[in-house]
């Protein structure tokens, strides 16, 4: 795949589709992770005397305007982390954002509205695409956490502007990714989490091909305990998902692949924390569900992840967001933090486990897509990747 330093940006107007999907409380960003990741391309860019625009999504507002989703303040916040004046343009395509950008002049930033206030972006609409390809001379796609989806601005444009590249946090992204994927240093250890495995599926499908052992938490571990005959109580077991889980035990045992299970837990007769939190042994006692790990299994997992030379970790071991049943999450966080491993970490619970840890410094690389990451993972071909490398 070619990178946007392979290109020359020199007076152009580079057209970055950046994910600045950031999280908000009202009109303040509760978060500023996925602004800083995109700077490194933004400032390449600008060092690199281009005319820069930047593109996003934020939310879901499914096609119409909604004003609670404008990039207004995601262009203040750029702004201040850039040091310099960023213009807002109040639409991503349209004459007045043309003649505004027309107008530019190199070392300019315009922030465009948000790209899904119009229903074309989802739909990959050919039009809409020509109209985003009007405002640039170069298309650089550095939206990883959207690469997965074939919209108008990550892969409908692509086929149009006559430069494209990936930039330089898609690079981060598939480069770490790749380590698990490819030539990873073993022992190679992943922990899977969250609260269905079928959700899953082609993930763990995928890794079983690949990893020294694999560590399942979460709500997921209980179809897998019931597959094996153990009692559940009411945990959440997918009971269609009881076949599938038995053919992945048995293929993992096949290719040698040490899949670890719970061997204790926490559980409660409520999800939501308003019942107490008991340990339980392997065996979940009636009318109780499991909502963690135990501190045996957050033990044994402990000592396989610091086994490990490459770790990859997504999803929660428990219902973490209630902090009676977040221990076992935070003892992976922990572990992952301590570890001398190559340390990747995929998805928000992960990543929100790992910031109230205070330990996001210590992993070597934070993913900031979580289902791109996942398709990655799987193996699939994610779109706005694919057309960059026609
Ligand atoms: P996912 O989006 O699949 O990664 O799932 C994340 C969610 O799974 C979190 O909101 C957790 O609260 C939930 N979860 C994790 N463990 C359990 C459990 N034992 N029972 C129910 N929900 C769980």
């Amino acid at each position: 795949m070619r990178y946007i330093d392979e290109l020359d940006v020199g007076g152009a107007r580079t057209f970055i589709r950046a994910d600045l999907n950031v999280p908000l409380d009202g009109s303040t960003i509760t978060d500023t992770t996925r602004i800083e990741a995109s700077l490194p391309t933004i400032r390449w860019a600008l060092d690199h005397g281009a005319i820069v625009i930047v593109a996003s999504h934020l939310g879901r507002p499914k096609g119409t305007v909604d004003p609670a989703l404008s990039l207004r303040p995601i262009a203040d916040s750029l702004s201040e982390f850039l040091q310099r004046q960023v213009m807002f343009a109040p639409d991503c395509i349209g004459d007045a954002t043309e003649r505004l950008v027309r107008g530019c002049a190199t070392g300019d930033v315009v922030v465009l509205e948000n790209l899904r206030f119009h229903p074309e972006e989802a739909k990959n609409d050919a039009g809409f695409a020509r109209q985003l390809a009007a405002l640039a001379d170069v298309y650089v796609n550095d939206a990883f956490g959207a690469a997965h989806r074939a919209h108008a601005s990550t892969e409908g444009m692509a086929h149009i502007v006559p430069q494209t590249a990936a930039g330089l946090l898609i690079r981060k992204e598939v480069e770490a990714l790749s380590k698990i994927t490819e030539s990873p240093e073993r022992p190679l250890v992943a922990i899977l989490g969250g609260a269905k495995v079928s959700d899953k599926i082609n993930v763990i499908e995928n890794l079983l091909t690949k990893v020294d052992a694999l560590l399942i938490g979460g709500a997921m571990a209980y179809t897998f305990l019931r597959a094996q005959g153990h009692a559940t109580g009411k945990s959440l077991v997918e009971e269609d998902r009881l076949d599938l889980a038995r053919t992945l035990l048995e293929r993992a045992q096949q290719s040698g692949v040490a899949l670890h299970l719970p061997s204790d837990h926490v559980v409660s007769t409520a999800l939501d924390g308003s019942a107490p939190a008991e340990q339980a042994g392997i065996e979940i006692p009636d009318g109780t569900m499991g909502v963690d790990i135990g501190p045996a299994t957050s033990e044994r997992y402990g000592a396989e992840i610091a086994k490990a030379r490459t770790v990859l970790w997504n999803g929660p071991m428990g219902i973490f967001e209630v902090e009676a049943f977040s221990a076992g999450t935070m003892a992976v966080a922990d572990a992952m933090a301590k570890s001398p491993a190559m340390t990747v970490v995929g998805g928000g619970d992960s990543i929100a486990a790992l910031s109230r840890s205070g330990k996001s410094s210590q992993i070597s690389h934070i993913s900031t897509g979580g289902g791109a990451a996942l398709e990655f993972l799987e193996g699939r071909t994610l779109p706005g990747l694919a057309v960059l490398n026609r």
